[in-house]
């Protein structure tokens, strides 16, 4: 079976804290976050901006979370308000929330693999089988 496996980076700018946490986490900062999003597909789709079955997904479609956050994305936010508050803002937190909203946008039979980090050595991935 063919199968295209689409990746996309970017960055955004937000402030968090880790509720009760004991430390310096626990205080209100910023991070630049990276994301990675990983799109697989063994068929090629049409898109809200092009009506030809010629992608995985739509990079506008995977890209929605480096707007500003008055655009619905999450730039120059501060996540612990802009996440519903199921979300802890861990990168595991935003990891599995970034994969479900991203989720809602693609076409159904799309797999997703979300990666975040927060500083320049660890990174956290979110899948869902
Ligand atoms: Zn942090």
């Amino acid at each position: 079976m063919p199968k295209w496996t689409l990746t996309t980076e970017f960055t955004f700018d937000s402030a968090h804290y880790i509720k009760d946490y004991n430390g310096p986490c626990g205080r209100l900062h910023g991070h630049t976050y990276r994301v990675q999003i990983e799109a697989t597909s063994s068929q090629l789709h049409a898109s809200e901006y092009c009506p030809h079955p010629v992608m995985v997904a739509d990079f506008r479609s995977l890209r929605w979370a480096k707007r500003d956050v008055t655009q619905g994305g999450l730039d120059h936010g501060v996540l612990n308000e802009v996440l519903p508050e199921k979300y802890e803002t861990t990168a595991e937190m935003i990891a599995q929330y970034i994969y479900e909203e991203t989720k809602k946008r693609v076409p159904e039979d799309v797999t997703l693999k979300v990666r975040v980090s927060e500083t320049p050595n660890s990174w956290v991935e979110y899948e869902d089988e």
